[in-house]
């Protein structure tokens, strides 16, 4: 009598829904890829009209460099989704190395200087050195360059841009965090969203894509790490990428996540 009267199971069949989702990925890589070659066509007879003053009137001049310009846009918009669907079908693999951040960070913001500058954004580069990673170089930069494009982008002249990194928990983190316009509440989690911008407006005259964040977002997830953002509207954001912890047997460590255990903890993806 004690006995349970029967059990109710259910199956999910997410076969379906999966195939669809390779579909359309594979459909984003396929049209991103034949795009390149008709836009690269257009921007080199542009160039050419420009280059030789092929052109009879300044007017027509100045529309072609309109022209080029979009070409520009264009080119990296599918430069940005070809990256994204490429992470997205796993077709990247990370190439994962010990290494140091914060002299990869100084080469980074090495690369930043002159945009800083005529932005009137003063970055501050306040890493511990060394600080010792498992990550793949290029992909970490790529990272790194979104995220410190995107601070002095937002910012108002004489901004500043900190970029900082702790180990809490043994899991080493990088923070960027700028002085600049935030990020409503409501859009936050959004921001990781392909083509979701808080201001459509600013950030298309800003000249971004919409897709750098969601290209982090995939990168820190094949990290094993993630990424997160806290901002307060009108003061700035603070963007965070956690790592896992590095292999424990690793001698250089030592200094840094002294006495940290590696835990797997929360997160991830
Ligand atoms: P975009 O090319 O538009 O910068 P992203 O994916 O890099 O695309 O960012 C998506 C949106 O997130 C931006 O359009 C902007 O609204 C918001 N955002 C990103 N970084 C910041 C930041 N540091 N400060 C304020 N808003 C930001």
């Amino acid at each position: 009598p004690d006995e349970p009267a029967g059990a109710l199971i259910l199956f999910f069949d997410v076969t379906r829904l999966e195939a669809l989702e390779r579909v359309r990925r594979e459909f984003v890589a396929d049209v991103s890829h034949e795009l390149r070659t008709p836009l690269t066509s257009i921007k080199a007879f542009v160039e050419n009209l420009i280059e030789e003053r092929l052109v009879d009137t300044n007017e027509s001049l100045k529309f072609l460099e309109i022209v080029r310009k979009h070409a520009d846009r264009m080119g990296a918009l599918i430069d940005d989704l070809t990256d994204l669907s490429l992470i997205e079908t796993g077709a990247v693999a990370l190439d994962l190395a010990p290494l140091d951040a914060s002299e990869l960070g100084q080469d980074v913001v090495a690369q930043f200087a002159f945009r800083a500058q005529t932005a009137h954004v003063e970055i501050r580069l306040e890493l511990p050195s060394p600080f010792p990673l498992v990550a793949d170089q290029r992909r970490l930069w790529q990272v790194l360059v979104n995220l410190i494009d995107n601070a002095i982008k937002f910012s108002h002249r004489g901004g500043v841009v900190h970029i900082a990194g702790d180990v809490r928990e043994g899991r080493p983190r990088i923070t960027v965090t700028d002085t600049g316009v935030g990020i409503p509440p409501d859009a936050q989690e959004q921001v990781f969203h392909r083509f979701f911008r808080a201001d459509k407006a600013r950030s298309r005259e800003l000249g971004g894509t919409g897709l750098g964040l969601a290209i982090v977002k995939h990168l820190m997830r094949l990290h094993d790490g993630q990424v997160s953002v806290v901002s307060e509207l009108g003061r700035g954001a603070t963007f965070t990428l956690e790592f896992p912890p590095p292999p424990a047997s690793n001698p250089t460590d030592q200094g840094l996540s002294a006495g940290a255990t590696p835990k797997t903890g929360t997160g991830g993806s």
